[in-house]
C-alpha cells in the first residue's frame, strides 16, 4: 500500500476486515493471540508454576529445553495457516515479526552456538516454495546473531503415511524420514532447533535423536507456537 492508498482506505484487520489502527490487526484479533508465560521447561506446555509436567516426567524428551512463545490457537493458528497454505506475505511477516519480537522481550537466550530449523522434505518444498520452520529459523539468526546450519539437517523420506502406526512405529518412521550431515554441524556443540508449531513434539524428537547421534550434545527447541493437547 503506498502513501495514497493509505490516506484514502482507511486500514483494515486483514484477518476479519474491522478497522484497525496501524498494524494490520485490529485489537479483537490482537487481544486473539495468547503469549504463554510459564509453561512446562520440556514440552513448554503452558501451566502456572514452570513445573514439569507429567507426561514430561514419565517419558522426558532428548532435548534440554523446549520452549514456544504462542499457543497455537485463535489469532496464530488463522494466520499461520494464511502463510502455510495461502501462502500470503501479510501473514508470514506478521508471524515473523511477533517472533522476533517475543525474541527480544523476553531477552531470550541460549547456549546455543548455532541454530537449525526442522526440514521439509524437497518435493514438498518444491511445491509450497519455501519451508516455515526456515523462515523462523532465519528471523532468530537475524535477533540471536547465531549462525543458520542450513544443511545439517535434511528430509529424505516423505512421511505422510503415518496414519495406522503406533507411537513406536510412528518414531521410528519419522527417524528414517531425516539425515545429518556432520560436517555442516562441525564445531557446534550446542543448537538451537526451530520449528514453527509443536504439536506433539515427535517431529522434533526425531531430529533431536539423529543431532545428538551426530555429536551435539545439548539441544534446545524453540518453537513460534503450542498445540494444547485435546480436553478429554
Ligand atoms: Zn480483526
Ligand atoms: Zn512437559
Amino acid at each position: 500500500m503506498n502513501w495514497l492508498e493509505r490516506f484514502l482506505l482507511p486500514p483494515h484487520c486483514q484477518l476479519c476486515g474491522a478497522t484497525a489502527d496501524q498494524d494490520e490487526l485490529c485489537a479483537g484479533c490482537v487481544a486473539d493471540v495468547h503469549v504463554i508465560d510459564t509453561a512446562c521447561p520440556l514440552c513448554a506446555l503452558p501451566n502456572d508454576d514452570h513445573s514439569v509436567c507429567a507426561q514430561c516426567t514419565k517419558q522426558p524428551p532428548h532435548w534440554q529445553t523446549a520452549q514456544s512463545c504462542f499457543v497455537y490457537d485463535g489469532t496464530v493458528t488463522q494466520l499461520m495457516r494464511r502463510w502455510k497454505y495461502g501462502k500470503q506475505g501479510s501473514a508470514e511477516r506478521l508471524l515473523c515479526e511477533a517472533f522476533y519480537d517475543w525474541i527480544e522481550a523476553t531477552e531470550f537466550t541460549t547456549e546455543a552456538t548455532a541454530i537449525i530449523a526442522v526440514p521439509m522434505h524437497p518435493h514438498k518444498l518444491r511445491k509450497r516454495g519455501f519451508n516455515t520452520a526456515y523462515q523462523l529459523a532465519r528471523t532468530a539468526s537475524r535477533v540471536l546473531k547465531l549462525p543458520l546450519l542450513e544443511h545439517a539437517l535434511k528430509r529424505d523420506h516423505l512421511t505422510d503415511s503415518q496414519a495406522g502406526l503406533d507411537k513406536a512405529a510412528r518414531q521410528q518412521n519419522l527417524l528414517g524420514a531425516f539425515s545429518v550431515n556432520e560436517q555442516a554441524l562441525k564445531g557446534h556443540q550446542q543448537a538451537l532447533l526451530i520449528d514453527d508449531v509443536y504439536t506433539t513434539g515427535a517431529t522434533a524428537q526425531s531430529c533431536t535423536q539423529l543431532l545428538i547421534r551426530a555429536g551435539v550434545t545439548r539441544l534446545h527447541l524453540l518453537t513460534l507456537a503450542r498445540a494444547l493437547p485435546p480436553k478429554d
